[in-house]
């Protein structure tokens, strides 16, 4: 087997004061999630495989089309349709496969993050390191570790899927939709039925998405001593679990 798309291999949501140097939006006051991630990415031809994972994106985040996008002009998502002229084409042509897919990874995780906890604005940034190409550090401001959570598991989890071709189902807006549910129900033990009423979807498709969570470490089966009503529920792992403790 292959060596996983995103290795993320360290995540950690604190202050980071070294963010700043790379987008002075960063807040003081909100806390930044650093990953330090591996990118293992290699198409033959970079700037088609990342126009076709931008185009797959936009279907699962529409709104990553509303993101401001600073720093170097060719790796500004979304920008293989428009028309800079030929010295833009040509420089498009030449990026970086693993740093265009970390940078595109932020976007994603900025748009989930914002979905999740509603936070009209959060800001994000993507640093290659320099000993080696395929490694990075990315920040991405996150009130707290609960949405963290949710948004790297399944960002992580639709990169790897999209990349391969495959199709998300259940593991795309269902799982999104559920994270958010699940972040504003904090408190409580959720069920299939319950939770379908609550968001118009249909049960199948609920079990679908709540699968697709519970593969990515993202959701915990409550075991109750007894439980008569045969009916299982579903919670967030607690807050003090670790960043990265996904079933992955
Ligand atoms: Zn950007």
């Amino acid at each position: 087997m292959g060596k996983e798309l995103i290795c993320v291999q360290n995540a950690d949501l604190g202050s980071h004061p070294e963010a700043l140097a790379l987008n002075t939006s960063f807040r003081r006051d909100t806390p930044i999630l650093k990953l330090c991630v591996e990118i293992n990415w290699e198409p033959t031809e970079p700037a088609v495989a990342v126009a076709s994972l931008e185009a797959r994106l936009v279907k699962l985040c529409p709104s990553l089309r509303e993101h401001e996008c600073r720093g170097q002009e060719e790796y500004h998502i979304l920008s293989s349709g428009d028309e800079r002229g030929p010295r833009f084409a040509e420089s498009r042509r030449t990026v970086e496969a693993p740093l265009a897919l970390a940078h595109l990874y932020e976007h994603v995780m900025i748009d989930t993050i914002a979905f999740i906890t509603a936070v009209p604005l959060v800001s994000g940034a993507t640093g290659a390191l320099k000993d080696a190409r395929n490694r990075f550090d990315i920040f991405v401001e996150s009130p707290d570790a609960v949405a963290a959570r949710l948004t790297v598991g399944l960002a992580t989890s639709w990169f790897g899927a999209l990349v391969t071709g495959r199709s998300l189902n259940g593991e795309g807006r269902v799982a999104l939709d559920l994270a958010r549910h699940f972040y504003r129900n904090q408190s409580g033990a959720l069920e299939v039925g319950g939770i379908a009423r609550a968001l118009g979807r249909e049960s199948r498709e609920v079990g679908e998405g709540l699968s697709c969570l519970e593969r990515n470490g993202l959701t915990n089966r409550v075991g109750y001593t007894v439980n008569l009503s045969g009916v299982m529920y579903f919670s967030l792992p607690g807050a003090e679990t670790d960043l990265l403790a996904t079933g992955r």
